[in-house]
C-alpha cells in the first residue's frame, strides 16, 4: 500500500512513494526512474556520471561485502573472494553449470549436484540469491542517496528465457534487499518500452529485440497493436555474451604468447580477462589495440577480432532464425530492430544483425541503460500513470499434467501468451476413489517420463462416487511474472487444492533447445507410444465396464453369451499384455460388438419399464 505523508510545514501532500526500475544484469546493474519533471525515463547517476554498477561483490576477510566498481579491482587481486556473473547461477544446480565451471574464478560447491548451487567464500556459503541481494541493496542505497527518499518498491527485469525458479529467485533477492518487487518483466519487453514503442494506440509494429549483454543473449519478436505488447516468440542463449568475445581474445593472446593454460594462475587469468575486455571495447571505435600484460606487449587488430568472433555472432543469428520460425514470420514482416546490451556496440554485431533483418537497426537509446529505462516505464505504468498499456509474454515450453498411462496432457502449449489461465476437466478411474494425483510437467514429449516434472500434489477428500462421476477441474494460472500456479477442484463437492510451482532447479537454454530437438527426433516413436497407451487405456476401461455390467445384469444373458463375453475379455486382456496396438484395437472392437446388443437389451427393458410405470401412474409427468 502506498503511504502518503503530509508535510507539516506546508500542509501539502508529499509525493507518493516512488517505484524504481532495476536492470539486474549479469555484468552490470542499474536503477532508473521516470524523472518527476521531464517525465522521461532517466538512469540514476552518481556524481561521477556513471549509472552502471558492475554486478560484482567482493568479500573481505571479515565477510564484509563491497559491491560494484569498488569490487572490480579484486577480480584481479582477490579472485577467490570476488563474485561476478552471479546471475548465471540464479536458480541453477551444479549440474546445470558444471560444463561452464571453468569460467568462474571462485569456488562453487559441487557436492550435491541436484540442489541449487552455493558459492563458498572463506568459510561462508552464499546462494546466488544472497549474492544478487547484495547488488540490489547497493542499487537501493544509490537510489535513496540520489533521490533523498526511501526506496522500497521496484520493478526488476530478467532475461526472457528465465524460467520459473529463476524468476522466483530474483523476486527473493529483491525481498532480501528490502524491496517489494511489484513486477518481474522480461528485458526485451522493457527495452521496447524504453524506445517508447506502443505508446501510440494506432501504431502497429513487429519488432525484433536483439539483446547481447555480457553473459546472455536474447532475441525476442514482439508485436505491438492497439497499445498492446505481445511477445510472438523468444529465443536465445544464457551462455552467450560479451564474455565470450573476451574469451576469444584471451585464447588468441594465449596462443600468441605460447601459454597453454593459466589455470594455476587465477590472478593472471583475471588480469588477461580485463585486458581482453579493454581491447574489445577499444575496437568498437578503433582498428587496433595494444597493451602490456605480465611485462609483454600484446595487441590485436579489428580485422583479427572480427574473424575470431564471427562464429559467436553467427550463433546469435541462428537463434534469430529460430525465433522468426516460431513467430511464423518473414524477415520482411519485421518493421523495427532494437539493439540492446553493451555488446551491440561491436560494429560487426550491428552489421550482421542489420544484414540479417535487411534494414538499419535502432541504437539511439544507450544500450547499457535501455533495459533499466524500460523497467522505469513499467514502474510508471504500475503506479497508475499509463493504465491503458498491457504486457503479454509467452511460455518457452509446453506445460501439462500426467494422465493415464504416463501420457502428457498439455494444458498450455509452448509459446502461449501470459498472463494466462486455462483449465480442463478430469475424472477418477476407480469407484470411490478419494484422491487424485496432479503431476505437473514441462516439455514437448508425449510421455511425461521424457519431460521435466515441475511439481506434484494430491487432491484429497473427494467424496465417494462411482468412477467417472467426479469432475476434477485442473487450472493453470500463469501470472504476469511468469510464475505458475496449479489448482485442482472437484466441482461436485467443491474440495480443492493448489500449489505454486517451485521446481528444484532450472533448465539451461541448451536443455530447452535439447528438449525441442528431442521432441522432433522422437516424434514418430512418441506417436506410436501414445497410440499404444491410448488403446490400452481404452481397452482397460472397456474391460472394467463390461465386468461391472456382467455382474449386475447376469440374469439377462444366456449361458452362451456369458461364455462368449468371458472369452472376448480374455482375448483383449492378452492383447494388452502383448502391447500390440492393432490387436488391442481389434479385440476391443470385438468385445464392443459382442456386448452392444446386451446393453441395448438392458436399455429396452428399462424404457419399457418406465413406460409401463407411466401408463399406470403418471404422477411423475
Ligand atoms: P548484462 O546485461 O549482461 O549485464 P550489459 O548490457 O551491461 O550486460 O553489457 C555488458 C557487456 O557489454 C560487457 O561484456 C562489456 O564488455 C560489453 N561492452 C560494453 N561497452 C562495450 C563497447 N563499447 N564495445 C563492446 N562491448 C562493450
Ligand atoms: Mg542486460
Amino acid at each position: 500500500m502506498a503511504k502518503i505523508g503530509i508535510n507539516i510545514a506546508t500542509g501539502s501532500l508529499q509525493q507518493a512513494e516512488i517505484i524504481v526500475g532495476i536492470d539486474l544484469g549479469t555484468t552490470n546493474s542499474l536503477v532508473a526512474i521516470i524523472h518527476p519533471e521531464t517525465k522521461l525515463p532517466t538512469a540514476l547517476k552518481e556524481f561521477d556520471g556513471s549509472s552502471i554498477v558492475p554486478s560484482i561483490v567482493h568479500f573481505d576477510a571479515f565477510g564484509n561485502a563491497e559491491v560494484g566498481a569498488n569490487a572490480k579491482p579484486y577480480l584481479e587481486s582477490d579472485p577467490a573472494n570476488t563474485i561476478f556473473s552471479a546471475k548465471r547461477l540464479m536458480g541453477k544446480s551444479y549440474k546445470d553449470i558444471r560444463a561452464h565451471q571453468d569460467f568462474f574464478a571462485y569456488k562453487i560447491i559441487d557436492d550435491n549436484r541436484d540442489s541449487l548451487v552455493k558459492v563458498q567464500v572463506g568459510s561462508t556459503f552464499y546462494s546466488p540469491i544472497d549474492l544478487s541481494s547484495y547488488i540490489l541493496v547497493e542499487l537501493k542505497k544509490r537510489a535513496e542517496h540520489i533521490l533523498k527518499t526511501p526506496v522500497t518498491k521496484a520493478v526488476i527485469t530478467v532475461p526472457a528465457y528465465f524460467n520459473d525458479t529463476q524468476r522466483q529467485a530474483t523476486r527473493d533477492a529483491g525481498k532480501l534487499a528490502g524491496l517489494d518487487v511489484l513486477r518481474i518483466i522480461n528485458e526485451p519487453t522493457a527495452a521496447s518500452l524504453a524506445y517508447g514503442l506502443g505508446m501510440d494506440p494506432t501504431e502497429e509494429k513487429t519488432i525484433a529485440v536483439y539483446d547481447l549483454g555480457g553473459g546472455t543473449f536474447d532475441i525476442s519478436i514482439l508485436k505491438i497493436a492497439n497499445g498492446i505488447f505481445e511477445v510472438l516468440s523468444t529465443n536465445g542463449d544464457t551462455y552467450l555474451g560479451g564474455d565470450d568475445l573476451d574469451r576469444a581474445i584471451i585464447e588468441y593472446w594465449m596462443k600468441q604468447m605460447g601459454v597453454e593454460n593459466l589455470e594455476d594462475h587465477k590472478n593472471l587469468k583475471q588480469e588477461l580477462r580485463l585486458c581482453a575486455e579493454q581491447a574489445k571495447i577499444a575496437l568498437s571505435n578503433a582498428d587496433f589495440f595494444e597493451t602490456t600484460f605480465a611485462g609483454e606487449k600484446i595487441s590485436i587488430t579489428k580485422e583479427v577480432f572480427e574473424k575470431l568472433i564471427e562464429p559467436i555472432v553467427a550463433k546469435t543469428i541462428d537463434c534469430c532464425k529460430l525465433a522468426m520460425k516460431d513467430a511464423a514470420l518473414d524477415i520482411k514482416d519485421i518493421t523495427t530492430v532494437l539493439m540492446v546490451g553493451g555488446s551491440t556496440r561491436v560494429p560487426l554485431v550491428k552489421k550482421t544483425v542489420s544484414t540479417f533483418f535487411n534494414q538499419a537497426v535502432n541504437d539511439s537509446v544507450n544500450p547499457d541503460e535501455v533495459v533499466a529505462l524500460g523497467a522505469a516505464v513499467q514502474a510508471d505504468i504500475l503506479s497508475g500513470n499509463n493504465q491503458n498499456m498491457l504486457l503479454l509474454d509467452i511460455t518457452p515450453l509446453s506445460l501439462g499434467i500426467e494422465t493415464m498411462g504416463g501420457l502428457m496432457d498439455v494444458l498450455l502449449p509452448r509459446n502461449s501468451k501470459i498472463p494466462t489461465k486455462t483449465s480442463r476437466q478430469y475424472t477418477t478411474q476407480k469407484d470411490a476413489q478419494s484422491g487424485i494425483n496432479i503431476s505437473v510437467y514441462q516439455g514437448e514429449r508425449d510421455l511425461v517420463k521424457d519431460n521435466r516434472q515441475l511439481g506434484a500434489f494430491t487432491l484429497t477428500g473427494i467424496p465417494s462416487m462411482p468412477a467417472g462421476l467426479p469432475k476434477v477441474e485442473v487450472s493453470f494460472l500463469i501470472n504476469a511474472d511468469g510464475i505458475l500456479q496449479v489448482s485442482a477442484k472437484e466441482l461436485r463437492s467443491g474440495v480443492s487444492q493448489s500449489i505454486d510451482i517451485k521446481p528444484q532447479y532450472g533448465l539451461t537454454d541448451e536443455e530447452v533447445e535439447q528438449r525441442l530437438l528431442e521432441s522432433l527426433t522422437h516424434a514418430k516413436e512418441d506417436i506410436a507410444t501414445r497410440a499404444l497407451v491410448e488403446a490400452s487405456t481404452e481397452a482397460e476401461q472397456m474391460l472394467s465396464v463390461t465386468e461391472k455390467f456382467m455382474m449386475k445384469n447376469a440374469a439377462l444373458l444366456s449361458k452362451e453369451e456369458m461364455t462368449a463375453t468371458a472369452n472376448a475379455m480374455q482375448a483383449l486382456q492378452l492383447a494388452i499384455t502383448m502391447a500390440d496396438k492393432n490387436l488391442i484395437q481389434e479385440k476391443t472392437e470385438a468385445l464392443n460388438d459382442l456386448t452392444r446388443p446386451f446393453a441395448e437389451r438392458v436399455m429396452d427393458q428399462a424404457i419399457s419399464g418406465a413406460l409401463k410405470g407411466r401408463g399406470i401412474d403418471d404422477k411423475n409427468l
